[in-house]
Order: structure tokens, then sequence, then C-alpha cells
């Protein structure tokens, strides 16, 4: 008997493509956009020069003569490819000096390269955790730490963004499921930007026996006096049990890393899928990668540290005296704030969103648009992000043309969601009342709806 049903439906039916359809007939399509040159605070982009508001270059290092230095060595040294699997033939001193340098650098015992980011939460989730386990994510964590969770077929429970009682609540249940138990969190959230709370966090966990995974990947470079991330800036650094990292944002490559204890680390290098089934990264982006780390770990770091988060204060300070409603500043316990490079616009609307941006690009500058799944429905984003390379001059020719073009728009379409209006979406703290959007953001304690928030557009 022939099946009635073609595979290839959802490529030609999903909910989304009319939306598309329309969009590309108006050019407003704010994915997949070419560049014509390298990542920097400006780029050529189709045609013209904008601003770039849209990289997660945060250290501005893409351009760094020493970066690309590291990058021409190794390729001279080994090659366009190494054309195989670490574990079988992939496997170079670039590799051993980066596992070196990040097991210093957070202060582990141990650490594993893995080819990207996504494999490092894949290879790591999948082979800590098993089917009797479970594991408790976080609603806003992201795409690849969701998709690590389902290859290993533990429980996966997760609780709504930030939201420490639903945590301790979630916590509670997973006691009597009988497995081990591991939380996993974003140390930075990639598209609001805001910090999880981490002491309470490993309070909770440690009260449960639970472990805890934390991604650094929008705060390695960045947060903290070393920049080792979300953990050193909190205090918590010996208090979580595996830190993941990315070379794609501050270390302006690509690559992965997990750092933890000498014995996980050494069980991952020979039983992890994604670390053994893959090739390994290519010689230029170890080499691209080393000399980052190797700048974040001299006394310039600190300074490029500092930089990229005063940009970060500049901007959004900017962007809310235009009467924007920007994601606020992470409150921490002490009373200070935290501004991370991440600096959303709040739109709401996704077509909004699209004409927005649009908008943005004639005028000069390129953003990130955040859309559901990877934000709550109604809860379009504008992701902005800024480099340490970004100087004050080009923020002000940025911020002019937000203005501008905000007037335009508002004129045309009506009034953006203002400044100091309620709390943004997903990002309460316990002991907040959860607001009409938070209870928007999906739910993904099933594995059914947790599968739909798999495909984040990042
Ligand atoms: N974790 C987070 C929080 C991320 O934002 C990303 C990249 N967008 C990744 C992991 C995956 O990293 P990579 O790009 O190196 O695959």
């Amino acid at each position: 008997m022939r099946t009635s049903i073609d595979v290839f439906a959802k490529a030609r039916e999903h909910e989304r493509l009319e939306q598309l359809r329309a969009a590309r007939e108006l050019d407003l399509v704010p994915y997949f956009r070419v560049l014509e040159g390298p990542t920097m605070p400006e780029v050529e982009m189709e045609g013209r020069r904008r601003i770039m508001l849209g990289s997660n270059n945060y250290l501005g290092l893409t351009g760094d003569p020493r970066v690309r230095q590291g990058a021409l060595d190794a390729l001279d040294r080994y090659g366009t490819g190494l054309t195989g699997s670490r574990f079988l033939n992939g496997t170079t001193d670039l590799h051993l000096e980066l596992e070196d340098a990040f097991a210093e650098w957070f202060g582990t015992e141990a650490a594993i390269v893995f080819t990207t980011g996504h494999q490092a939460n894949l290879g790591a989730l999948g082979t800590i955790l098993g089917p009797g386990d479970t594991v408790i994510a976080d609603s806003g964590d992201h795409a690849s730490i969701l998709d690590g969770c389902l290859l290993s077929r533990a429980k996966l429970r997760a609780f709504r963004h930030g939201r420490l009682d639903r945590l301790e609540h979630t916590l509670e249940k997973a006691a009597g499921d009988g497995g081990g138990v591991l939380v996993v969190v974003d140390g930075v959230f990639s598209m609001e930007g805001d910090v999880a709370p981490l002491p309470q966090i490993s309070e909770l966990c440690e009260r449960f026996g639970a472990r805890l995974m934390v991604d650094e990947a929008h705060a390695l470079g960045v947060l903290g006096a070393r920049g080792a991330g979300s953990c050193e800036l909190l205090g918590v650094e010996d208090r979580v049990d595996l830190r993941m990292a990315t070379f794609s944002k501050s270390l302006a490559s690509c690559g992965g890393v997990i750092a933890g204890p000498a014995d996980v680390i050494e069980f991952l290098r020979i039983a992890s899928r994604p670390f053994m089934f893959t090739a390994s990264g290519v010689p230029a982006a170890l080499g691209a990668a080393l000399a980052a780390v190797r700048i974040c770990r001299s006394l310039e770091g600190p300074e490029l540290f500092a930089r990229v988060l005063d940009n970060a204060s500049y901007l959004h300070r900017g962007l809310t005296q235009l009467g924007f409603r920007v994601v606020e500043p992470t409150r921490l316990a002490d009373g200070t704030s935290v501004v991370t490079p991440v600096v959303p616009v709040v739109v709401g609307d996704d077509w909004k969103a699209a004409l927005l941006w649009k908008a943005l690009y004639d005028g000069g500058i390129y953003v990130n648009v955040a859309l559901h799944p990877a934000v709550p429905p109604s809860g379009a984003l504008l992701r902005n992000s800024v480099m340490a390379t970004h100087d004050h001059r080009t923020l002000d020719r940025a911020l002019q043309i937000f203005a501008e073009v905000k007037r335009a728009f508002e004129a045309e379409h009506g009034p953006l969601p203002a400044a100091g209006g309620a709390p943004v979406s997903g990002l309460s703290r316990a002991g907040r009342a959860v607001t009409r959007d938070e209870n928007r953001r999906p739910d993904l304690s099933t594995p059914a709806q947790a599968d739909r928030a798999r495909n984040f557009p990042l």
C-alpha cells in the first residue's frame, strides 16, 4: 500500500508561507541579507554602507590584525581543512592549546573543543543526560540547548523564563522522576539580553541535588572582570558544574567549548556523538579563536569588555530617550544593574517589526529581527547589538537615523510601544506578578511544545 502523505507537504503548506511570500514581494524579509565584506562597525551590505547593529561580534575582533594573522598562520601550517573528526584524524595542537586556555579562563579542571557551539550543547546534553534523567530548561534558552535536551531523550521540564518560583516547583516535581537532574540556562539570554539569576538558581540546584550547566555564548568576553562570563560576574563559578561557550561571538570565529570536571570532559571525548562524528573545525577558525582568547586574556581584555558595555549603555540610553521601549537592564540582588551588548527594541507585531526593520535598513542601519518562536507570540523585537569597536560618533549617527525613522514610521503606521511601558515579556524575576506577556511565552513543558519552539530564527 502506498502512503497518501507526502513528507514534503510541510515545506509546501507551512503556516508562515503566505506571510513570507508577501514579505518577499515587498522586499521586507530581514533574513539572509548579503554581506559584501567583513563584519565591522560599518559594513558593506547589498550595495551600500550600513551601520552594523546586527552581529555578535561583541569585541569587534573579526577585523583585528592579530586574529586575522592567527587564522593565516593556522591555514599556512595545517592547510584548509582537517578532513575528519577530532576523534580520528582532526586534533591539532591548536585544539589542545585552546582547551588548556579555556580550562584556565573558566577555572575548571578541563575543557573540550567542538566544531560549533550548537554541537557543544548537543554533544554535552545529549551525552551527559539519558532517557532515565530529567533536564530542566528555562523556556528562553537557546534552540541548541533544546535540541540537546531532545537528543538525550531525558524527560524535559521547562520553566517560564526567569521565574525562580517555577524553577523551584519544577525541581520539586523532578525529584520524583527517579533519575539524575540537570538544570540548564543561558547566562545571557540571546534575544532579550537579560542575565540569568545564577546565585538563586545555583542555590536551588544545591538544595535539590541537581547539576547546573550555564551557556555563556553571549557573556564570554563581555561579563566579569576576566571576561569569563555571567558565572564570574555573579560570583558562582564554583557552584556551576558545566560551562558552555562559543567562538562565534566575542571570539570572532567558529567553534564551541564545554568546560568542567576532568572525568566528565574525558567521558565526552569518547562518548559524545556530535563530537566524534563530525569534522573538526577548520584550522583558520581555531587559529583565529586562539588569537582572540589571547587578546581577552591579556591586559587589553578588560579594556575591550568595558568598551562594549559602555557602548551598550550608550545605545540603551539613546534609544530610551528617543521613546523606544528597550528591554530593561537586569537588576541584580545588590541593587546594581547590568546592560549587556544585546539592546533590543520591543515592537510587538511581526509585520510592524519587518516594516520598521526595512525602514532602518533603507536608512543605513542593519539590525536583527526576532519573531516567535525566538520570542513570545506578539513579542517581536529588533535585536540591536554593539561592538567594542563602535565609536560614539557612529552610534550617534545610528540614533539620528532611529529618530528620523521612528517619526516617519509612527506618522504612517501609528505609535510603537513607548518607553516606560509595562514590563517586557519574559523578564520577570520571582516575586513579581506574571504579566500578560509573560503568560504568552511558549510553554515548553511538553516535548511537542518544546519541539515547536526548536526552530528559532537566529
Ligand atoms: N548558545 C547560544 C545562547 C547562542 O546564542 C548560540 C548561537 N546563536 C549558540 C549556543 C550556538 O553557537 P554556534 O553559533 O557557535 O553554533
